[in-house]
């Protein structure tokens, strides 16, 4: 069921606390944390705590959540004094995506070109 947490994914055991990350920010509903293999100096996701596959189904079925997660990007954008970033959703295996819960990638910190790979 969308929003229900999945016993087998890997960001919705990181929201439970039962796989470490380096959470740098929390609210109600969303969790950002550093990517564990940054691509960029600054690589921050941004997760829903609810489980949703893809930001389309977070986007279709949960609209003000998706929201609060767009809110968190520009807020670790401004904590890590980012003037210029990119935010990222991969959706589906074709685009890169590889963890099934929807996150969105802030990317900066260096130049970035576009469009990208
Ligand atoms: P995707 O390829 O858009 O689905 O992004 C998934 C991201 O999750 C990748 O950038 C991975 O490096 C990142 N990732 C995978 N496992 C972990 C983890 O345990 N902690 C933090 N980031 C992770």
């Amino acid at each position: 069921m969308p929003g229900e947490p999945q016993g087998d994914c890997l960001f919705c055991k990181i929201v439970e606390g039962h796989i470490p990350a380096t959470i740098i920010r929390e609210t109600d509903t969303t969790v950002a944390f550093r990517d564990i293999n940054p691509q960029a100096p600054t690589h921050v996701l941004v997760i829903p705590k609810a489980h949703y596959e893809t930001a389309a189904v977070l986007a279709a079925a949960a609209p003000e959540l998706a929201a609060d997660v767009l809110r968190e990007t520009q807020a670790v954008a401004d904590d890590e004094k980012l003037e210029s970033y990119r935010t990222v959703f991969n959706t589906g295996s074709g685009a890169g995506q590889t963890v099934w819960h929807a996150h969105a990638h802030v990317i900066g910190g260096r130049g970035l070109h576009w469009p990208p790979g």
